[in-house]
């Protein structure tokens, strides 16, 4: 069977091109909506597709959702079958990017107040390849940009408006001929990049930014944290982070659904070790890599297969 865009809109499943919203949406206008960035990973040997940790990621769209006083009809649970439903139906035989948005639906402009506006539910599916230079470990610049303090916009959820920042920090790093931005918090401590958790090693020790550092609470952050101590007993260390111990880590990588776990070669010009994928980090990537395409028994319980076209 061809692939087919679909999208689910108003509780139904239809074209993906027709698949549209007014222009008076809320949504459109505030960012007062929240989202999700979900993996299907295209297996050829076993003909299916493995989605990553779907139930978590719809746990936390709920979370995010519960903050902008969303009244969603659908419960995680009922979010993966829909979700199931239409990867089979859309048939892709490759890698695809799923994002489930939750926004507020009513087409009202000039009303600020979240619990008198209608929410929905929308889902689409897309072919998705590499978000990242994943060829060689990335030139990243620190941010003129700063991460956003939780006590000015919630900042361990995906709530969408709070990606304006991330935004301007990755256009401006781009822009200056970097792959990605590092983001440091109010105070100077480091929180993220622009869509990725970051991890550091030093001297044998991995380390990550806290909850409490404003960072998303992410699952590919969470799924390296569960592969460092079941399968090298490494602890990893949750903590705030100087600027200037990045540069003097021994190892820096960044994690995240699109950008997977990627090495960081270079922070503002000055290497990162000695520049090249460093031990500890190539030994989570074989891991993580087959953990997410089904291929690693012990983490199939973290994939949801789907086959195209059902059964
Ligand atoms: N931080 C930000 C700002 C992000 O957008 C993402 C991508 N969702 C992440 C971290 C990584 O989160 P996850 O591993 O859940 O994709």
């Amino acid at each position: 069977m061809s692939p087919k865009a679909l999208a689910f809109l108003g509780g139904k499943v239809l074209p993906l091109a027709e698949a549209k919203v007014g222009v008076m949406t809320h949504a459109l206008h505030y960012g007062t909506a929240a989202f999700e960035g979900v993996r299907g990973n295209w297996n050829e040997e076993q003909g299916k597709a493995f989605v990553f940790r779907m139930k978590e990621h719809y746990e936390r769209l709920h979370r995010s959702s519960r903050i902008l006083h969303m009244a969603l009809p659908y419960s995680p649970d009922d979010m993966c079958k829909i979700t199931v439903d239409l990867l089979q139906q859309c048939g892709y035989r490759q890698d695809v990017y799923i994002r489930p948005l939750t926004f507020k639906s009513q087409e009202m402009v000039a009303n600020l107040k979240l619990h008198e506006l209608k929410d929905d539910f929308c889902l689409i599916i897309v072919p998705f390849g590499s978000y990242i230079a994943t060829d060689r470990p990335l030139r990243c610049q620190t941010s003129s940009w700063r991460r956003p303090e939780d006590a000015m916009m919630p900042t361990g959820v995906k709530i969408a408006g709070l990606y304006t920042t991330s935004i301007l920090a990755k256009t401006e790093a781009i822009k200056a001929g970097f792959d990605e931005a590092v983001l440091l918090n109010w105070d100077g401590t480091v929180s993220e990049g622009s869509g990725e958790n970051l991890f550091m090693i030093s001297k044998g020790v991995i380390s990550t930014p806290a909850e409490t550092d404003n960072c998303l609470m992410g699952i590919t952050r969470d799924s390296v944290i569960t592969i460092a101590k079941e399968e090298f007993g490494m602890d990893v260390v949750q903590r705030r982070i100087h600027r200037s111990e990045l540069y003097l880590a021994d190892e820096v990588f960044l994690t995240g659904t699109a950008a997977h776990l990627t090495p960081m070669g270079e922070l503002d010009n000055r290497k990162i070790g000695d520049g090249n994928v460093g031990p500890i980090t190539k030994k989570l990537q074989s891991v993580y890599f087959k953990a997410i395409s089904g291929n690693h028994p012990k983490y199939l319980k973290w994939c949801t297969a789907v086959v195209p076209g059902g059964g």
